[in-house]
C-alpha cells in the first residue's frame, strides 16, 4: 500500500530507504527509475517537490507542468511505499538550510546557461537527503551533468548514500522523456525527436573517423535544419566533464536546445 506523506517521521526512517527525487509531472522516465529502485528490495520513497531555487527564470518556474493527482495514481500503480509531497516551508524552514555551491563543473554547459541552477539542485538534493536519510538514491542519466555534480557532492561531503543511475527513457521516436515535453505541441514533439537523431549522427561521424570538430559541425547543421534553437552541443570526458584528451576513456556528447521555447536537454555516450 502506497502512503502519501508530507513530512518524514521516525516510522518511515525505520529501515533502509531507496529514494527517487522528482519535480513531478511523472512520466515513464521517472517510472523507469522507480522500477530500478524497487529492485533494491528496500522501501521506495518518491518525492515530488517543484524546487523554485533551481529555476533561474521565473517564467520557466511558473510554466512547469503540475499533475499531482495523476502523479499519485501512476506512482500507486507502481506500488511505491511512500510518495513524499513536502511543502516549501518544510523543505526550507527559515534560514537554516545550507546552500551548496557546485564544484567548477557546475559553471559550464547547463551551469553557464542557467546561472545558479546547480546550486539550487545541490541545495535541495542535500536537504532532501538530510530529511529522508536514504541508503540508496536513484537518478537519471538524462541529467548527466546534474548526476556528475550529485556524485561529486556525495564524495565531497562523504555522504553514505549509494547512487544508482538510470538509463535515459525515450519515446518511440527517440525523444528523451521529460516533464517539459508536456509543454510541446504534437508537431513540436515530432520535431524535437531530431535532437536525438542529431546526437546519433555525430556519434556515427566520429565512428567513421571524422574529428570531433567536424562531427559536431555536422550535428549543428542537422539541428539548424529543423526548427530547433541550439544552445550547446559539446563533447566531454565523462570522468571529469573536461574537454577530452588522449587519456579519456568514456566520452559523452551533451546538448541543450529550445523547441517552441521549451528548453530540452539530452546526451549520448560515445564509444571510443
Ligand atoms: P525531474 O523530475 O525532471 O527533476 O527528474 C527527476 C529524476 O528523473 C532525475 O533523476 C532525472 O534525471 C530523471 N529523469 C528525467 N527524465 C528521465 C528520462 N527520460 N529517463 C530517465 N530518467 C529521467
Amino acid at each position: 500500500m502506497t502512503k502519501v506523506i508530507n513530512t518524514i517521521n521516525e516510522d518511515i526512517l525505520s529501515g533502509n530507504i531507496c529514494f527517487i527525487p522528482t519535480m513531478g509531472a511523472i512520466h515513464e522516465g521517472h517510472l523507469s527509475l522507480v522500477d530500478i529502485g524497487k529492485e533494491t528490495n528496500l522501501k521506495t520513497l518518491v518525492s515530488i517537490f517543484l524546487n523554485r531555487r533551481q529555476f533561474n527564470n521565473d517564467e520557466d518556474f511558473k510554466n512547469y507542468p503540475i499533475e499531482i493527482e495523476q502523479d499519485i495514481e501512476l506512482l500507486e500503480s507502481k506500488d511505491v511505499d511512500f510518495i513524499f509531497l513536502p511543502q516549501e516551508s518544510y523543505v526550507y524552514p527559515g534560514e537554516g538550510v545550507p546552500s551548496i555551491a557546485p564544484s567548477k563543473v557546475g559553471s559550464i554547459l547547463e551551469g553557464a546557461s542557467r546561472p545558479g541552477h546547480f546550486e539550487g539542485v545541490l541545495t535541495v538534493v542535500n536537504r532532501l537527503f538530510d530529511l529522508v536519510k536514504p541508503s540508496h538514491a536513484v537518478f537519471g542519466k538524462k541529467d548527466a551533468q546534474q548526476l556528475f555534480l550529485i556524485k561529486d557532492m556525495i564524495n565531497r561531503f562523504d555522504l553514505n548514500i549509494e547512487i544508482i543511475e538510470g538509463d535515459i527513457f525515450r519515446d518511440k521516436n527517440g525523444l528523451a522523456m521529460s516533464s517539459r515535453n508536456n509543454l510541446l505541441s504534437q508537431n513540436a514533439k515530432l520535431n524535437a525527436a531530431n535532437i536525438f537523431k542529431s546526437l546519433k549522427n555525430v556519434v556515427k561521424e566520429i565512428n567513421l573517423g571524422k574529428s570531433f570538430e567536424e562531427s559536431i559541425e555536422i550535428g549543428i547543421n542537422l539541428i539548424n535544419q529543423n526548427e530547433i534553437d541550439l544552445d550547446y552541443l559539446e563533447i566531454v570526458d565523462e570522468e571529469n566533464f573536461n574537454y577530452p584528451n588522449k587519456y579519456s576513456k568514456k566520452l559523452k556528447l551533451l546538448t541543450a536546445a529550445y523547441v517552441e521555447n521549451v528548453r530540452l536537454i539530452d546526451n549520448i555516450d560515445i564509444e571510443i
